[in-house]
């Protein structure tokens, strides 16, 4: 058993950015808590991550909006794993409404997945980072907090990011003296499946000419970012936002 865990949040979809992140954290040596509102889909990353380094990967079904459901899957995690001295608060949710048409639920729900997902997580899993003076903490924001929308998501979506960003950074100063980092990435339109089929092609087209390099990121070129900060060569960065957006915002 490799010894230490890392808890990757929104880890189940097939052809997502946590799924990824676990693969290249297992091959990095970390054993593996996939957490997801799909538990086959979190199992499904748990076998794969295990299949790398040998290590106890498990998956689980979270849903990082319920209290009670972080509350327990963390505690499993603390049970069977070793200690946990990394999190990775991946999951979230987008939608591309314009501002006018956003009803109050969907404004609600993105900011519940997005902002509040990532402060019950965090809640949970920080005391025992505190404890044992160590741990790194990562936040996936996305280039729409930092350059007025304009890509995938809605002005909600745009919002809800840049609140993550608030938070990696006060929380960042907060946590520093004891040994903790925490940052976020901020990539731009990722080939994955958040889009959920709204995504048109002439959209995207229209999108990527924006873009310098022409092209949508690939998962693997976050996820070997996420693991640069989870490593021990990451100790001196933090309150970061790193970027991965082939250039649609340079500043
Ligand atoms: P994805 O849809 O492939 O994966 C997101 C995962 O989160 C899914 O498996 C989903 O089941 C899970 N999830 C949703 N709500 C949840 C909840 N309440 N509790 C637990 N899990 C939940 O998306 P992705 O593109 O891999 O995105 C991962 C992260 O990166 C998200 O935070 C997203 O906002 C951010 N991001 C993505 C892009 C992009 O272009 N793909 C760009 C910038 C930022």
């Amino acid at each position: 058993m490799l010894e230490r865990t890392v808890i990757v949040t929104g880890a189940g979809s097939a052809r997502g950015i946590g799924r990824e992140t676990c693969l290249r954290l297992a091959t990095a040596g970390w054993t593996v808590a996939a957490l997801d509102l799909d538990e086959g889909g979190a199992r499904e990353t748990a076998g794969l991550a295990a299949a790398v380094n040998g290590a106890d990967a498990v998956g689980l079904a979270c849903d990082v909006t319920s209290t009670e459901q972080v509350d327990a899957a963390v505690s499993a995690i603390e049970r069977d794993l070793p200690p946990i001295a990394a999190l990775v608060n991946n999951a979230g949710i987008t939608a591309p409404t314009r501002f006018l048409d956003i009803e109050e639920d969907e404004w609600d729900r993105i900011f519940e997945v997005n902002v509040r997902g990532t402060y019950l997580v965090t809640r949970r899993v920080l005391p025992g980072l505190l404890e044992r003076s160590n741990g790194r903490i990562v936040n996936l924001s996305s280039v729409s907090a930092v350059r007025g929308g304009g890509v995938f998501g809605g002005s909600h979506y745009s919002a809800a990011k840049a609140a993550v960003l608030g938070l990696t950074r006060a929380l960042a100063r907060e946590v520093g003296p004891r040994g903790i980092t925490c940052n976020a990435l901020a990539p731009g339109l990722i080939a994955t499946d958040i889009t959920g089929g709204k995504l048109t092609p002439e959209r995207q087209a229209e999108m990527m000419a924006d873009v310098p390099v022409r092209r949508a990121g690939t998962v693997g070129e976050v996820a070997s970012m996420v693991v640069y900060l989870c490593s021990d060569d990451a100790g001196y960065v933090t309150g970061a936002t790193l970027d991965i957006n082939g250039g649609s915002h340079i500043h």
